[in-house]
């Protein structure tokens, strides 16, 4: 993975400050207690001139609501943090970029009861390609499925996108790399199939696609999306449970997310899905999704908010 490339400044507060001053104490809460909560977006620029953040409202909606689940509440409104977000692009002129919105308990007490005191919220942006590589964009990813199970709904709750749950994320993500794979699948407890260290999961036979439902999961705004494009393309979608071996047997299958976009699976466990490359399903959905997010095709606009400097 490329080195983070600092750029000018990052949203802190609501104050622009220069890169290298954006910092917190050690004694921060949530570097002790992971009492934080986060969002990834992605801004592109477009064929038609300026650029747009994709689904901005839905992500800073989501973010706040995370807040919200976590007892955490944000202390910006969602149209004061979609404003930040612009506001924040511009002054770092980035016409594509990956933007990290971060709330977290800050500096001032150190027991597990976080203070009353508002959280700290900055908006950080950078760029960032490919997050499973060009290779896996193109050709597929190699996945493994996790020792470790996908969070229950009653230990860290997976609809907020919260800095703790991380932590298993890193356990899934960290195993499959060291065995020489690119990505986790996670299961749920009960052993269906959940999702992936930080991307939803969709399998294709035929012309159907299933995807897990929103039990054990994060409520992927790139796997809305892809629903929704899906079934306007003659798709029929199901948000259903599956096992790991209805994932092994699948035609095709595909990671979503906003930092992984859409990236096709070629090998599970060992196993070849379909035919070991991206399937003709799968392109066609990346190929529509690609259209969407940078305004070229001119269906679902209202998901752009368009911003240029
Ligand atoms: C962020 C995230 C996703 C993808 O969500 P998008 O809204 O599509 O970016 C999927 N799973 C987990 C665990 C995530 O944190």
């Amino acid at each position: 993975m490329p080195a983070l490339e600092p750029t000018p400044f990052i949203w802190f507060n609501g104050k622009l400050v220069p890169w290298n001053e954006a910092q917190v104490h050690v004694l921060s809460h949530a570097l002790h207690y992971g009492t934080s909560y986060f969002e990834g977006i992605r801004a592109y620029r477009c064929p038609t001139g300026g650029s747009a953040v994709f689904r901005l409202k839905d992500h800073m909606r989501r973010f706040v609501n995370s807040g919200k689940i976590l007892g955490l509440p944000c202390p910006w409104s969602q149209a004061d943090l979609e404003k930040a977000v612009i506001d924040t692009l511009t002054a770092n002129k980035m016409e594509t970029a990956y933007i990290r919105p971060l709330a977290f308990v800050g500096y001032g007490s150190m027991g597990v009861l976080p203070p009353e005191a508002p959280l700290d919220v900055i908006i950080a942006v950078w760029s960032w390609g490919a997050y499973l590589g060009a290779e896996g964009m193109d050709k597929g990813v190699r996945v493994k499925t996790s020792s470790f199970s996908r969070i229950h709904p009653n230990t860290l709750m997976s609809k907020a996108k919260a800095g703790g749950n991380y932590v298993n994320s890193v356990l899934a993500k960290v195993e499959a790399v060291k065995c020489g794979y690119d990505e986790a699948l996670m299961l749920d407890v009960q052993g269906f199939v959940s999702e992936a260290s930080g991307e939803n999961i969709f399998i294709v036979r035929g012309n159907t696609l299933k995807t897990t439902p929103l039990t054990s999961v994060l409520e992927g705004i790139s796997r809305d999306s892809i629903i929704k494009l899906a079934r306007d393309m003659g798709y029929t979608v199901e948000e259903q449970l599956f096992t790991r071996d209805e994932l092994y047997c699948a035609d095709e299958a595909f990671f979503c997310g906003t930092a992984a976009e859409v990236t096709p699976i070629r090998e599970v466990d060992n196993r070849i899905i379909g035919e070991g490359h991206a399937g003709s399903v799968t392109k066609s959905i990346q190929r529509a999704f690609f259209q969407v997010v940078d305004g070229s095709s001119a269906k679902y606009a209202d998901w752009l908010a368009h911003y240029s400097f």
